[in-house]
């Protein structure tokens, strides 16, 4: 890792947002009373999981969480995820949410300490302002040196600029020689150099090349050629996690390493590195910790070395907020002879706050339908949402959700434009759900076994 920490790559990296299974969730739905709304924010029902919610929401807020956790007890498919995710929609846009499953802590390529330390950074936001020069002139003179062989080196440059009142010589790189390409830069525009993204923006042409105003057409903005003071200062503000900090640190391919999943481990001493000059940058005013929200689904499903980081981690000042969810009652804790309430060992239950979630009415179910219809921009007439309600009482919401996307694929292979009956049912042909998939086997091996 070089002295410097490695910024730059993260401001490139966008969040690619498709619309995964909680996309319709905004917030919690609460009022200005933190009172749950019956349908709000993408949240159905579920009324006092979400008003207990909402007075974990105040205790984050005035500062009051630390060092205690959230359980969600609840049959699967009861919103345990999706009010996590309410959750940290409502602490702000830019709060990072983290999920992971308790099993996938043992499939992982990494010691499970490891991969819960993963989790916990995927969690903690930064929030860093820089400040950016930016510098405005007009174009006098633009030289490239085009390398002998082409494409065998990285071309270079330089700029003449000027203000009113001096012109000054720069050095192009390679980034900003692509620029001034895309923005057919010419002498005679005015422009303007972002130097730490070497984003360049054409301003106009100049004031002083007024006669050309004909030639240029009436569409052309002309511009006063800036005063001799060429430097601007910019503040950017972005959010990044720690965890994005550490894998651009520690791999050679840097952040598409985000991508691929390939993180690998990652060492204490980068991670002590980036720890430091974080604080660092706290304590000159440059970042700011945004701390998000940690879900951890089947939480029964951790060992009882999982159990005791949790509680460790649970008591560092930079802690994101812990919500583990289960839907075990009383149960082995992994890794133990002893049986406890949802596995969880004692001495964290007493840490967490507990919620539970309640099984859907079937109107609650079909308004959660409507919501992911709308959002899978999906038209259906009343007769199949009717339908699929019956279905997702008699099987799960999940299955009844997951119909929806495959439903819509039916209906326009026959060219049609809103889902009907015939398209739900023959999806619901096509893919079981779970009670007549093990059905079906146990029919199927009763033709077998002896
Ligand atoms: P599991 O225990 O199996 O992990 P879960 O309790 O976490 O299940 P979710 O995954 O949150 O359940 O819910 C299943 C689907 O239903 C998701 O797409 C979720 O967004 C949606 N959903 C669940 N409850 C609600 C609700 N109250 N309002 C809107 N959507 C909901």
């Amino acid at each position: 890792m070089t002295a410097e920490l490695k910024l730059s790559e993260s401001r490139d990296l966008t969040r690619i947002e498709r619309i995964g299974a909680h996309s319709h969730i905004r917030g919690l739905g609460l009022d200005a009373a933190l009172e749950p709304r019956v349908v709000s924010e993408g949240l159905v029902g579920q009324l006092s999981a979400r008003k207990a919610a909402g007075v974990i929401l105040q205790m984050i807020k005035e500062g009051r969480i630390a060092g205690r956790g959230v359980l969600i007890a609840g049959q699967p498919g009861t919103g345990k995820t999706a009010i996590a995710m309410g959750l940290a929609k409502s602490l702000g846009q830019e709060t990072p949410f983290a999920m992971l499953s308790g099993s996938e802590i043992f499939s992982l390529e990494m010691s499970k300490t490891e991969a819960l330390m993963q989790a916990f950074r995927r969690a903690i936001g930064v929030r860093i302002k820089e400040e950016t020069e930016v510098i405005e002139g007009e174009v006098v003179e633009i030289q490239i040196d085009r390398p002998a062989v082409s494409g065998a080196a990285s071309k270079t440059g330089k700029l003449t600029l000027k203000t009113t009142e001096m012109e000054t010589i720069y050095d192009l790189g390679s980034k900003m020689i692509e620029a001034l390409g895309k923005e057919k830069i010419q002498s005679g525009d005015v422009i303007a150099i972002d130097k730490a993204s070497g984003k360049i923006t054409k301003l106009g042409r100049s004031f002083s090349r007024s006669r050309d105003y004909d030639a240029m057409g009436p569409q052309t903005k002309f511009v006063q050629c800036p005063d001799g003071e060429l430097q601007k200062r910019k503040e950017v503000v972005h959010c990044v996690t720690l965890h994005e900090i550490d894998v651009i640190n520690s791999r050679t391919q840097g952040f598409l390493a985000l991508f691929t999943g390939d993180t690998g481990e990652i060492r204490a001493e980068v991670r002590e590195q980036i720890d430091t000059k974080v604080a660092e940058w706290r304590e000159e005013g440059k970042a700011e910790i945004v701390p998000g929200v940690l879900f951890i689904d089947e939480v029964h499903m951790l060992d009882v070395e999982c159990f005791s980081f949790l509680n460790r981690a649970l008591e560092n000042e930079m802690a994101p907020i812990l919500v583990v969810a289960t839907n075990r009652g009383h149960t082995q804790i992994r890794g133990t002879n002893y049986r406890s309430p949802h596995g969880i060992p004692f001495d964290l239950l007493d840490r967490l706050l507990i919620i539970s979630t309640q099984p859907y009415t079937e109107d609650e179910i079909r308004k959660i339908l409507d919501i992911r219809c709308q959002e899978e921009d999906v038209e259906m007439s009343e007769e199949a949402k009717v339908l699929l309600t019956k279905i997702g009482v008699e099987t799960s919401l999940r299955y009844a959700i997951h119909l929806i996307t495959s439903s819509a694929l039916a209906c326009q292979k026959r060219k049609g434009k809103v889902v009907e009956m015939e398209d739900i049912s023959r999806v619901y042909q096509l893919f079981l759900d779970v009670k007549r998939s093990t059905q079906y086997l146990m029919e199927f091996q009763s033709q077998y076994m002896f």
